[in-house]
C-alpha cells in the first residue's frame, strides 16, 4: 500500500515508517518537526535502505496536504500528528484543540476529496478516563479525560465515528496505546524528548546517562502491590507492528473499529527500575516524592481483541525494551543533535 504517515519522523511514526518499508509499503511522511528532527530521516534510510518521501508541513494546512494528495495516489493514512505533552496542555489548552483537532478535520476533509477511505488514528488509553476496573477492554466506557490532550483524544474518536456513519464505505481504526518505551534494535532511532523528559523512560535513561541525578519517583502510597502506579509498558517496535497488522486486516475490518494495544501485563515504577538496572546493569538512583497530579493508580491493556481480530500480539520482553532504551540513549547522548 501507498501509506500516508503524518507525524512520521516522530517518535512512534519513525518507528512505524521502519516496520512499513520493511514489509514493503511506500510510505509518504508529512510532519511539521515541531517535535522531532529530520536526522530522522537518515536514521530510517539506514536501517531500511529505502527512502520515505518528506514533506514538512502542517496537517491542518489544507492547500499543502491538497497537493500532497493530488502528486501521489494514497491508499491509506496513519494519523499521528499531535501534540502530547499532557502537563503543557492543562496550561495551552486551545494550542492542544486547535492542533489535535483541526489535523483531523482537515485531514477527513481531503481523504474524502480523494476517495481515500482507510485511517488509522493514534489514540490512548487516557481515553478510558479514571477507569474503574481492570483490565481495560475496548467496551469499557470511555470519557472523564482529566486534561485537554486526552480530551483531544477522545473528541478525535467522536469526530472520527461520527465521520464513519457519514461515510459507510469508511474503514477507521483506533488504536488506543498503552505505554509505549524502547527503541529500534539497531539504537539509530528512540524517543528524543526536549527539555525534561514528562515519561518515566525517558528520565529513566537520562538518570542512567548522568544528564539527570536521580529519578522522582510520584507516590509510593498507591493501593498497588509495592505502593506506585502500575502502567502497561508496550515495546515501540510491538506498537510499530500493530499498525503494520492494522493497515493488513483492514479488509477484515471494516468501518468504525478500536483496539487497545498493549501487553496485557502491568508493571510498576520500581519494577521498571528493576527490570531497567538488571537488563543494563546500571544503578538508578530515586527518591520518593509526593503523587502527581492527575495520575491514577494503576492502568493496563486487556488484549484479547487485537489478537483475535488484528492477529496481533505484543512479541518483546520488558528486559528488550530496556536494553533498546538504554542502547538507544548511550548511542545517542544527545538524541537526534549530535
Ligand atoms: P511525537 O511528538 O514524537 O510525534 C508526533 C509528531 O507529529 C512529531 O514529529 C511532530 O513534529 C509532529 N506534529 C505535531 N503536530 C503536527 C501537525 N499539526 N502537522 C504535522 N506534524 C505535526 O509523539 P509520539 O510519541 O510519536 O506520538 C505519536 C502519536 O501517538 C501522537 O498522536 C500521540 O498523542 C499518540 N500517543 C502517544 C503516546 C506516547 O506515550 N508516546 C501514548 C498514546 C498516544
Ligand atoms: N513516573 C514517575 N517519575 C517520573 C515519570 C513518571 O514516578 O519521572 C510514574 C508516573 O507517576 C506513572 C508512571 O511512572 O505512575 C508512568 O508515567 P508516564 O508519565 O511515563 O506515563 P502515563 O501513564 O502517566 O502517561
Amino acid at each position: 500500500m501507498r501509506v500516508l504517515v503524518t507525524g512520521g519522523a516522530g517518535y512512534i511514526g519513525s518507528h512505524t515508517v521502519v516496520e512499513l518499508l520493511t514489509h514493503g509499503h511506500e510510505v509518504i511522511i508529512i510532519d511539521d518537526l515541531s517535535n522531532s528532527k529530520k536526522e530522522v530521516l537518515n536514521r530510517i534510510q539506514t536501517i531500511t535502505q529505502k527512502v520515505p518521501t518528506f514533506y514538512q508541513g502542517q496537517v491542518q494546512d489544507e492547500p499543502f496536504l491538497t497537493q500532497i494528495f493530488t502528486t501521489h495516489s494514497i491508499d491509506a493514512v496513519i494519523h499521528f500528528a499531535g501534540y502530547k505533552a499532557v502537563g503543557e496542555s492543562v496550561e495551552k489548552p486551545l494550542k492542544y484543540f486547535e492542533n489535535n483537532l483541526l489535523s483531523t478535520i482537515v485531514l477527513l476533509r481531503v481523504m474524502e476529496q480523494f476517495n481515500v477511505h482507510k485511517l488509522v488514528f493514534s489514540s490512548s488509553a487516557t481515553v478510558y478516563g479514571t477507569p474503574t476496573k481492570m483490565p481495560l477492554t475496548e467496551e469499557d466506557p470511555i470519557g472523564g479525560t482529566t486534561n485537554p490532550y486526552g480530551a483531544t483524544k477522545f473528541m478525535n474518536e467522536l469526530i472520527i465515528k461520527d465521520y464513519c456513519v457519514a461515510h459507510p464505505e469508511m474503514a477507521a481504526t483506533m488504536l488506543r496505546y498503552f505505554n509505549p518505551i524502547g527503541a529500534h534494535v539497531s539504537g539509530l532511532i528512540g524517543e528524543d524528548p526536549q527539555g525534561i523528559p514528562n515519561n518515566l523512560m525517558p528520565f529513566i535513561t537520562q538518570v542512567a546517562i548522568g544528564k539527570r541525578p536521580e529519578l522522582n519517583v510520584f507516590g509510593n502510597d498507591y493501593p498497588t502491590r509495592d505502593g506506585t502506579g502500575i502502567r502497561d509498558y508496550i515495546h515501540v517496535v510491538d506498537l510499530a507492528l500493530g499498525h503494520v497488522a492494522s493497515l493488513e486486516t483492514m479488509q477484515q475490518n471494516k468501518g468504525y473499529v478500536v483496539f487497545n494495544l498493549g501487553t496485557g501485563k502491568g508493571t510498576s515504577v520500581l519494577e521498571l527500575v528493576a527490570a531497567f538496572e538488571q537488563a543494563n546493569g546500571v544503578k538508578i538512583p530515586l527518591r520518593i516524592q509526593p503523587r502527581r497530579s492527575g495520575d491514577i493508580a494503576e492502568n493496563y491493556a486487556d488484549c484479547t481483541k487485537s489478537k483475535h481480530e488484528l492477529g496481533w500480539v505484543a512479541t518483546r520482553s520488558l528486559i528488550d525494551a530496556c536494553r533498546d532504551s538504554w542502547r538507544w540513549q548511550s548511542k545517542n547522548p544527545k538524541g537526534y543533535n549530535q
